[in-house]
């Protein structure tokens, strides 16, 4: 039975045709149907000491949710994992599996481990379509309140777990809709909003309280939020803020940072222009630089705007590159091209200020360095150029400096991060947690949401034996 499972190839996963996707921002994978889900939950091993859970951050109980999926058992097996993610529909997705629990997935060594993302996105998405919003039982209230600053994946998991615990919880966002990244970051064509938007609703249901278009450290500052009444203030305000190449002619007019492209594009719902008042247009050639999740996410969006080229450039090479791997096949089914071994020098700009072309230079690679991958080397007098018409920096975020500046009793650490405990998420700060992105710098959705797990459980101790 064992070697008949291992022999199984790996279920492939259904997608939107390339010819009709990239026209629509609609879901690009279109999910497992039931029987394509048993048979891939039928080939699991049933491991007793099951790798793969070594392998998820938050320890999902990886065999025993598949188990109830051969069982027929979908709504079950949804709960399972959602004892330990309560986003399961978001991380079915978008969790680098390949990179976790599938890496150490036993069948794995033999080039097909099991699909747990998309059996994980299968049972979530069945429970969300088969069952109305499930509320979990929330404990006797305990008349303290908790602020949770940021709605992101770090925000919504302290948010929800301290609500269970019979805390009074309110969430406090910036922008004007919850979701962090989730809303604003990655497209619909990878994570449709609807999702989003139903967690967001359990939360509400729970008794969570939002307010959108509120600025921590600008509109009210943390003082003030304690003053208010607040017995633990939790930040979860990611990495928001777009790193620039500092290059000559980056202030020309169509050259975007990733954040305002996508932004534009999924928040204020760009691609629906005049039907939404947000325009873009990105012309025919694009430039997008960077090798990561947002990147890929940047160039797809471009295709899907119209643009007839859409070339990657990026400064070392293709087994480098941080995206998923997933995301890196649909980018080049779809058309974009890959310039590797590439770094922009100079951007030149036409008469009414816009950019026109993209001055590069060759690189080779030399010693890996502090991130471990091979450093990048410039070639002497290997430039050249190319026009463009519309260019997006995808080169990484940093902490937005707002909420710090204004806090200056909340201590960062060298990359203007907070210095918060790895473990509990304490700050200098007395009742002060923080997590997520804001501390680790650009992570996961997964690595935030169980920092936030972590936060609430060290929010509880805190607000019940007030030690410090
Ligand atoms: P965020 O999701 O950044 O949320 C922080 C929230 O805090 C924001 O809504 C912000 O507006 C709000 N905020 C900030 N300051 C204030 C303030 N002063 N007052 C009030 N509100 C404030 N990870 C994956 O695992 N898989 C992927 O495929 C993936 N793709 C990505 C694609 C893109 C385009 C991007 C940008 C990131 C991607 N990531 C991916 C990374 C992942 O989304 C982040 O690691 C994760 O969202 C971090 O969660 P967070 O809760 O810490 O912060
Ligand atoms: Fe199943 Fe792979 Fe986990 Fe073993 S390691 S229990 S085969 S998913």
């Amino acid at each position: 039975m064992g070697d008949k499972k291992q022999k199984a190839l790996r279920e492939p996963m259904p997608k939107q045709k390339v010819k009709e996707r990239i026209k629509n921002f609609n879901e690009v994978a279109l999910g497992y149907t039931e029987e394509q889900a048993r048979k891939e939950a039928e080939r699991c091993l049933q491991c007793p000491k099951p790798l793969c859970v070594k392998g998820c951050p938050v320890d999902i109980n990886i065999p025993e949710f598949i188990k109830l999926i051969v069982e027929g058992k979908y709504i079950e097996a949804a709960n399972k994992i959602k004892e330990d993610d309560i986003l399961p529909r978001m991380t079915g997705r978008v969790c680098p599996q390949e990179d976790q629990c599938e890496a150490q997935c036993v069948l794995g060594l033999k080039g097909n481990p099991i699909a747990i993302g998309r059996l994980e996105r299968f049972v979530s998405d069945y429970e969300a379509s088969n069952s109305e919003i499930q509320v979990p039982a929330i404990l006797a209230k305990k008349n303290k309140k908790v602020a949770v600053v940021g709605s992101g994946p770090a925000g919504l998991t302290v948010a929800a777990d301290c609500a269970r615990m019979g805390y009074e919880v309110k969430i406090f966002e910036a922008l004007h809709k919850p979701g962090g990244v989730l809303a604003y970051g990655i497209p619909e064509f990878r994570l449709p909003k609807e999702i989003v938007g139903r967690e967001v609703e359990t939360l509400k249901k729970m008794g969570v309280e939002l307010e959108c278009n509120v600025i921590i450290g600008k509109t009210i500052t943390v003082k003030q939020l304690f003053e208010e009444g607040y017995d633990a203030i939790f930040l979860g305000l990611g990495a928001g803020l777009p790193r620039f190449l500092g290059v000559e002619g980056e202030n020309l007019l169509g050259i975007y940072s990733a954040n305002e492209f996508l932004t534009r594009i999924n928040l204020m719902k760009a691609y629906k222009f005049p039907e939404y008042d947000t325009p873009i247009n990105v012309g025919k050639k694009v430039a997008v630089v960077g090798g990561g999740n947002v990147a890929m996410d940047s160039a797809r969006s471009a295709i899907r705007l119209g643009a007839k080229e859409v070339h990657i450039v990026y400064r070392r090479s293709r087994q480098e590159m941080p995206a998923r791997d997933e995301e890196i096949e649909n980018a080049e089914e779809e058309g974009v091209i890959f310039d590797l071994l590439v770094n922009p020098v100079e951007f030149t700009g036409d008469e009414k200020g816009w950019v026109k072309a993209i001055r590069l230079i060759k690189m080779e690679l030399g010693e890996p360095d502090d991130s471990g991958r091979r450093r990048p080397v410039p070639i002497k007098g290997s430039e050249f150029v190319y026009d463009v018409d519309t260019v997006v920096v995808a080169i990484g975020q940093k902490a937005n400096p707002i909420l710090l500046d204004a806090t200056p009793g909340i201590k960062k650490n060298k990359w203007g991060y907070i210095d918060a405990d790895g473990e509990t998420g304490k700050t200098s700060m007395k009742g002060v947690f923080a997590g997520g992105d804001i501390v680790t710098g650009e992570a996961t959705v997964i690595a935030a949401m169980g920092a936030g797990r972590k936060a609430a459980r060290a929010i509880d101790e805190y607000l019940k034996n007030g030690k410090w």
